[in-house]
């Protein structure tokens, strides 16, 4: 037996509590993993939550992102006492996931733990970080250099947010944080952010174009946000898009695009292929400031997870939640 987050959907509703689960419950897969810590995204937000339509398959193990040590392994690239990690491809969704002191998953998924990372960073890090990152690659790959001008970030207070603007002021960017928290201001600043602009600027309905201020952006927020970003980056500058805090929809112009040759580019971490995966994990090695992961970084044991998880979606979290999951 192990302990794990279980959401159950039936005629009683939606739920999510730790429960007591047998090992032979867990799901197919060629590598089994115990796991030493997972995380809270906002996707686990939603779907311990049931806010958002995330669980496809019930019963589920939440955890988009796990940490641990290889147990058994009928894999090649694996064997029992490897450290691992392992974000998205559908685990915590369709498959079970990481908030669970056991993990049965495709060994196709998986990385091995970054040398330079302790388990407890790795999920610091975790899906959120690992995003960060793979904005900062698209803007890297789409020729923005600091020289360029300012990078915004929104949501810059939550898990994306935090580590992209650590990332980005190491690199030499000039960074320009969006919250709507005025008292995470010092901490957004402390990451490396110039200055920090209230989210209200951006998140009612916009001209098609605003003054030209942004060499690049990472976005979080989605909706009017985003648009709002859009028409206010220069001339060929790089917009990320890689969330929906504010709203899936997308209420913009094409004027960016085409009369300022805007670049908006998707990230998605879910089905990024492992050697783009790999990359981003060891830029993360070289990258993130550890000092300032840890100051992005509040540990939780498995019993709080779903308490903090409403939170989240509140937005009452700052930066990253690490859950150990053995406490
Ligand atoms: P967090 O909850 O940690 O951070 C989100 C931040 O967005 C909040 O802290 C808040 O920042 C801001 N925010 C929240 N609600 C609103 C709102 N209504 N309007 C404007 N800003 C808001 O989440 P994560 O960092 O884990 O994820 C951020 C987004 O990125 C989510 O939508 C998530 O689904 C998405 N994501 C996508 C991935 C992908 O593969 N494409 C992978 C990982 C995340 P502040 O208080 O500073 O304003």
């Amino acid at each position: 037996m192990f302990k794990g987050i279980l959401i159950e959907k039936d005629e009683a509703g939606y739920r999510a509590a730790v429960r007591d689960i047998d090992d032979a419950q867990l799901p197919e897969g060629d590598v089994t993993v115990r796991v030493s810590h997972s995380t809270l995204n906002y996707k686990d937000g939603l779907a311990i939550t049931g806010k958002g339509p995330v669980v496809r398959k019930f019963p589920m193990v939440p955890g988009v992102d796990l940490v641990g040590t290889v147990e058994a392994s009928s894999h090649s690239a694996y064997k029992p006492g490897d450290s691992v990690v392992l974000n998205g491809w559908g685990v915590g969704e369709v498959h079970w996931g990481g908030l669970a002191q056991k993990a049965r998953l495709n060994g196709e998924w998986l990385v091995p733990l970054p040398a330079q990372f302790t388990p407890q960073q790795a999920m610091a890090i975790g899906t959120a970080g690992y995003t960060a990152m793979l904005c900062v690659l698209a803007l890297e790959r789409h020729g923005v250099t600091p020289d360029k001008g300012e990078i915004l970030v929104t949501g810059a207070a939550g898990g994306v947010g935090s580590v992209a603007v650590s990332v980005l002021s190491k690199l030499g960017y000039t960074v320009v944080g969006v919250s709507g928290r005025p008292e995470e201001s010092d901490y957004v600043k402390s990451l490396g952010a110039s200055e920090v602009l209230d989210r209200s600027l951006f998140s009612s309905a916009g001209k098609p174009l605003g003054r030209e201020r942004w060499a690049g952006a990472v976005d979080v927020v989605g909706s009017h946000t985003l648009a709002n970003v859009c028409a206010t980056t220069s001339y060929r500058g790089v917009v990320t898009a890689c969330g929906l805090a504010g709203g899936m929809d997308f209420p913009s112009s094409v004027a960016p695009f085409i009369l300022r040759g805007v670049t908006l580019a998707g990230v998605d971490s879910v089905m990024c292929p492992r050697s783009d995966r790999l990359v981003a994990w060891q830029r993360l090695g070289q990258d993130l400031d550890l000092a300032k992961l840890g100051l992005i970084t509040n540990e939780i044991g498995l019993g709080e997870a779903i308490a903090v998880a409403s939170q989240l979606l509140e937005g009452k979290v700052r930066g990253r939640v690490v859950v150990d999951v053995n406490r």
